[in-house]
């Protein structure tokens, strides 16, 4: 393993606490293989479910130790809750008690943690660890870009409801609706309203802020918040084979907690012409309505592309009948998950229609594959902005007066990334990003050189 630094005495160890759901828990794994091969123990705390669910662990020879505690939902996890309300209510009561009873434990059996790496969706964690002598280190899943709007909100700088454009520095003026959706449409989600204007509540007595985002990609946004926090970024957390192969066999996140279709994907891809493919994906959690799942479907059939598309088990009963059935198999193919590194990485690929979860734009961005934006909710809003118009890596879908995507504006936009001078702008653009990225993490990159900081702050 590179790097790795040796310790007259024991070694630093961190407890990672990611928030369990896998678009949370892949950024702080990575984040943690890092840190291990520098030499940094490493233990990731999931819940009693979340370790459950796992099918496979593959953290890089294993160096990232998991220990399970309670989320008050051991049998079936986040989904098993009656709301999203209760779930992160509930999660807080029990979780606070069981991370206290396991620190207290491990410290009582002689065991040094020298900081607890959370999720800022579970700031308790924070208190938590202070209450042990243990300091904190937060961790910011989402872009600074996003995260400074809802640093904004949560100070009450900016006022909601918005007014019609929003400025935070560091980003171009903001019509309303390309705020994220908890800032412009405050009502529905109120306990994730709350998670994420929250996780600034006790952010001061964190003793670092840590970003899954890279220097060049965030630059004004990153110096700003930086002049507020003790903020230190260190992405992408892509595995370290798709950007600077200093880790070894690091090819995956390492935690799966579905099953990928991969070698019919990697098979399929085989045959394809290359930049020939749309690859389209909404992530592990965005759910379609049944009118958008069939104004997608009839627009990737009449783009006339070869499509990869992901549609999860609980989304396929949306699909229009027959569509499965009737896709012509060398022209089109569905799979249930794959692994979206590989298929991104794959030259066949020439185009990602996303919904713009975070760890997929930056997948994006960081493998030099163009997109079209079409955002669900939440930051997916905010990236897709971000994708279309700072990074110029795309374009965005347009909805419609009922919030719904059309065929016709989805066959225009995989055209115009296939075919068209925007995709050929799209395609020099995501190639210079995709350098950057690699740079960032790469030996004395930005995000290398934050990580070296880090761990010599940790052990001083
Ligand atoms: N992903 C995957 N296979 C799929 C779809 C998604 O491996 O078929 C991965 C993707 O690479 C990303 C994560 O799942 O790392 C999704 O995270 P993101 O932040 O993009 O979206 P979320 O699921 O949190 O909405």
């Amino acid at each position: 393993m590179a790097d790795e630094q040796h310790y007259t005495k024991k070694s630093p160890h961190v407890f990672l606490f990611p928030f369990p759901v896998q678009g949370h828990l892949n950024p702080i794994i990575q984040f943690g293989k890092r840190l291990s091969s520098k030499g940094v123990k490493t233990t990731l705390i999931t819940t009693k479910y979340i370790s459950k669910s796992i099918l496979s662990h593959n953290t890089t020879s294993n160096s990232i130790e998991i220990e399970a505690i309670s989320d008050g939902f051991d049998e079936g996890g986040y989904a098993s809750a009656d709301s999203p309300e209760t779930y992160l209510k509930i999660f807080q009561e029990v979780g606070s008690k069981s991370l206290g009873d396991m620190i207290k434990k491990l410290q009582s059996e002689g065991t040094n943690i020298d900081a607890v790496i959370y999720d800022t969706f579970m700031t308790w964690a924070l208190d938590v660890a202070l209450e042990y002598g243990i300091r904190g280190g937060a961790f910011l899943t989402q872009s600074c870009s996003v995260n400074n709007i809802y640093y904004h909100v949560h100070k009450g700088l900016i006022a909601v409801p918005l007014g019609s454009t929003v400025s935070v520095p560091g980003l171009p003026t903001l019509e309303t609706w390309e705020t994220p959706s908890f800032v412009h449409n405050y009502g529905p989600y109120p306990g994730w309203s709350e998670i994420v204007f929250n996780q600034f509540n006790n952010i001061d007595k964190a003793s670092w802020v840590f970003a899954n985002t890279f220097y060049k990609l965030e630059e004004e946004v990153i110096e700003w918040m930086k002049k507020m926090l003790p903020l230190k970024v260190i992405g992408p957390t892509l595995p370290s084979m798709y950007l600077d192969k200093r880790l070894d066999d690091d090819k995956d996140y390492g935690i799966n907690l579905t099953k990928a279709n991969q070698s019919e994907c990697m098979n399929w891809l085989n045959d394809k012409p290359k930049g020939s493919v749309v690859y389209a994906a909404f992530g592990s959690l965005a759910q379609l309505g049944p009118e958008q799942m069939e104004e997608f479907a009839s627009g990737l059939r009449d783009s006339e592309a070869n499509f990869l598309w992901v549609v999860r088990e609980d989304e396929v009963e949306k699909l229009p009948k027959g569509f499965k059935e009737d896709v012509n198999k060398d022209k089109g193919l569905l799979v249930a998950w794959c692994k979206q590194l590989d298929v991104l990485a794959h030259e066949a690929v020439g185009c990602f229609v996303t919904h713009c979860g975070f760890n997929s734009t930056l997948e994006a961005i960081s493998l030099g594959v163009p997109v079209v934006a079409m955002p669900q909710w939440t930051d997916q809003i905010t990236n897709a902005k971000c994708l279309e118009d700072i990074w110029s890596v795309g374009v965005r879908v347009k909805v419609d007066e009922k919030g719904i995507v059309r065929r016709d504006n989805i066959v225009s936009c995989i055209k115009e990334i296939i075919e068209g001078e925007k995709g050929k702008i799209a395609q020099t653009n995501a190639s210079k990003w995709k350098d950057l990225a690699k740079d960032a993490v790469d030996v004395g990159g930005s995000s290398d050189k934050n990580i070296d900081e880090f761990i010599s702050e940790l052990i001083s």
